[in-house]
C-alpha cells in the first residue's frame, strides 16, 4: 500500500521530464489518444513472472522494458524474491547509469530509466520470520535460500530498507488524524526546490543522482556528524557505495529539515534505514 501511494507524494513532472517519459510510452505504442502528454509520474508494477526483456528492455526489434516505461517515476517490484534472480541483476547497471543499453548487430539503443525502484518482500517463504508474535515454520536453510535471491550488490542499491511491522489493533482503530499525502508532498517539493537550486546548471535533478565528486562538495557535515559517519564506516564495514548512499540520504533528511549543514541526527536517521541487511542478510 505504501508503494502504491508513493506517486502521491512525489513532485510534479517538469516539462522536460514529461516529454522524455511521453517519448518512451509513444515508441512503445502505449500512449493513449486522450493523454498525448504524460503529466503524471509513471507507476509500473510488473508481475514477478516477467521476462528479462520485459523488465529491462530488449527483443529482436528492441523495445523499452518496464524499467524505461517507469522513467521519471516509480518501478515497483512486489514479491521481490519471487523474481528471477538473473532478471533482477539486469537492473543493477541501469540503476547506476540511468539508462538501459540494448545492443544488436545493427547498433545499440539507449533507453533512459531514471527511476525510483521500490521492492517489497517477505522475510521468508511463510512470511513470519522475525515476527514478534507468530512463529515461522521455515527451516534455517529455507530462509537463507529465500533471502539469497537478492544478491548483496542488488541489496546495496536500495537507499532505504524499511521493515513493515505488523499493524496493531490500536492503530487500526485509532481516530488520530494522519498527515495527508498533500501535506507530505508540500515538504517533498520544498526539499526538491533546494536541490534544484543546488544542482542548477547540471542535469542532476535530486540528491540521489549526484556524483561522488559532487557528494563531497555538497554534503558538508558538522564535526559530530562526521565522527558518527566515521564510526559507522568502521563498525559496520560499509562499502564505498553504502557510505555514499547513507550520505545522500542524510543530505536529503537535512534538506527536509531545512538545514544546510548535515548534523549528527540526520546521519543517524539515514544509517537506520540500512539496518535490515544486517538483521536478515548477514545471519543476524
Ligand atoms: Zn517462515
Amino acid at each position: 500500500m505504501l508503494a502504491k501511494r508513493m506517486p502521491s507524494i512525489l513532485p510534479p513532472l517538469t516539462f522536460e521530464e514529461a516529454l522524455e517519459t511521453t517519448k518512451i510510452h509513444s515508441i512503445s505504442g502505449m500512449l493513449s489518444p486522450d493523454t498525448p502528454l504524460i503529466t503524471k509520474r509513471p507507476f509500473r508494477s510488473p508481475h514477478h513472472t516477467i521476462s528479462s526483456a520485459g523488465l529491462a528492455g530488449g527483443g529482436s526489434v528492441p523495445r523499452p522494458g518496464e524499467a524505461s516505461l517507469a522513467h521519471n517515476g516509480v518501478l515497483f517490484l512486489d514479491e521481490l524474491a519471487e523474481f528471477d534472480r538473473r532478471t533482477l541483476e539486469l537492473l543493477r547497471q541501469p540503476l547506476e547509469d540511468g539508462k538501459v543499453t540494448i545492443s544488436r548487430a545493427a547498433g545499440s539503443v539507449p533507453y533512459p530509466c531514471i527511476i525510483m525502484l521500490i521492492g517489497a518482500m517477505n522475510p521468508c517463504p511463510c512470511g513470519y520470520f522475525g515476527h514478534p508474535k507468530r512463529k515461522c515454520i521455515c527451516s534455517k536453510n529455507k530462509v537463507a535460500q529465500y533471502l539469497s535471491k537478492i544478491s548483496g550488490p542488488m541489496l546495496d542499491r536500495f537507499d532505504l530498507h524499511i521493515e513493515a511491522a505488523p499493524v496493531e489493533f490500536a492503530d487500526l482503530s485509532s481516530k488520530e488524524k494522519e498527515e495527508s499525502s498533500s501535506d507530505i508532498r508540500a515538504r517533498v517539493i520544498a526539499a526538491r526546490e533546494l536541490q534544484s537550486q543546488r544542482f542548477k546548471g547540471t542535469d542532476i535533478t535530486c540528491n540521489a543522482h549526484m556524483s561522488a565528486a559532487k557528494l563531497r562538495e555538497v554534503c558538508v557535515m558538522t564535526d559530530s556528524a562526521l565522527k558518527m559517519m566515521h564510526d559507522l564506516f568502521d563498525r559496520l564495514g560499509l562499502s564505498a557505495r553504502a557510505h555514499d548512499k547513507i550520505l545522500k540520504v542524510a543530505r536529503t533528511i537535512a534538506d527536509l529539515d531545512g538545514c544546510e549543514v548535515i548534523d549528527r541526527k540526520h546521519v543517524a536517521e539515514a544509517a537506520q534505514y540500512r539496518s535490515l541487511d544486517r538483521k536478515y542478510w548477514s545471519g543476524g
